[in-house]
């Protein structure tokens, strides 16, 4: 607190306080969340740049308080990522988006191909038992390892670089795809980029968003698609929200969409209609 006056001292103390007590019990709804049940998953589809045909999902945590109220990811992961909680929360996400794909895979054909991205936070990459969770939920699943795709940010994969490499290649000997999020945003060096074993790139949506408008950013679209066919990896664009985008984006030689444009993060129920719609011609 301040040291000159004592009201200035009281508010800003009650301030920090106040603020220390919101996030110790949004800290125990969490916990209380997770045995409650009150965390489901949300799916939008990736689709063919050219085609508009769905090729996959990203699954996308979502909290349903008991006010009923749905909380954003982008509100409770940073504290489930620090208090720790994020690992039986991560472990959560990776058995239900698998054995949701898995179930579709048994009843309908057209998912025969179609894959499922699955965002991985720091603590589940430095976790020495990623690897055999992923394993072992595979084989409960019944998913072929190819179906699923980890995504991980540039950061965390700089943060420990040596570390991340050796936990992505167990993880790519397993048979799974991962996948680069937010590429563009963080700090990362392209002889890393070339050593990871990664098998695509997702473009942040910040670049994406006002492509039309600011025409560095677009150039950086067409960079960044350059080089990753120059390393073999595919190349998905997010945030796309208009067909102009999408036009641009084609080309630009960008594999994969995923936006608005196509659909918004939608209730597993709904997906087979979307993909059924959305085909291949
Ligand atoms: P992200 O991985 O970059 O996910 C993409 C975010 O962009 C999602 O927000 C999605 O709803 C939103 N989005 C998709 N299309 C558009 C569009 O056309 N325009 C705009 N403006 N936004 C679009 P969401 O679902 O709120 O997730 C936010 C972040 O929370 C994710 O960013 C990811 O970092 C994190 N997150 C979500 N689910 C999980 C999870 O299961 N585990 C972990 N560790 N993190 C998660
Ligand atoms: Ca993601
Ligand atoms: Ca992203
Ligand atoms: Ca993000």
């Amino acid at each position: 607190g301040r040291s000159n006056g004592t009201d200035g001292v009281t508010v800003y103390d009650a301030q920090i306080f106040s603020n220390a007590l919101k996030l110790i019990s949004m800290e125990l709804d969490l916990h209380n969340a997770l045995i409650n049940q009150e965390f489901f998953l949300v799916y939008q589809p990736v689709v063919d740049t050219i085609t508009r045909a769905v090729t996959g999902f990203e699954a996308l945590i979502r909290w349903k308080n008991s006010q009923g109220k749905i909380i954003s990811p982008t509100k409770f992961i940073p504290l489930a990522e620090e208090t720790g909680l994020i690992l039986q929360l991560g472990e959560w996400v990776l058995l239900e988006a698998c054995s949701t794909l898995a179930e579709w895979r048994r009843t309908n054909p057209l998912f025969k191909n179609l894959k499922v991205n699955v965002n991985l936070s720091a603590r589940q990459l430095s976790d020495l038992e990623l690897t055999d969770i992923v394993s072992r939920i595979l084989t409960k699943t019944n998913l072929p390892p190819e179906c699923l795709r980890l995504e991980v940010t540039e950061t965390m994969l700089m943060e420990n670089p040596d570390y991340a490499d050796i936990t992505l290649r167990r993880l790519r000997a397993l048979g799974v795809g991962l996948c680069i999020d937010d590429f563009g945003t963080g700090y990362s060096s392209l002889m890393y980029l070339q050593q990871f074993p990664i098998s695509n790139l997702k473009i942040d949506r910040s670049f994406v968003n006002d492509m039309e408008k600011n025409p560095a950013n677009y150039e950086i679209v067409k960079a960044v698609v350059a080089l990753a066919h120059a390393l073999g990896l595919t190349v998905v664009a997010e945030g796309v929200e208009e067909e102009e985008q999408r036009i641009m984006l084609l080309e630009a030689g960008c594999d994969f969409s995923q936006g608005y444009l196509f659909s918004r993060p939608i209730p597993p129920q709904e997906i087979p209609n979307i993909v059924s719609i959305m085909q291949a011609p």
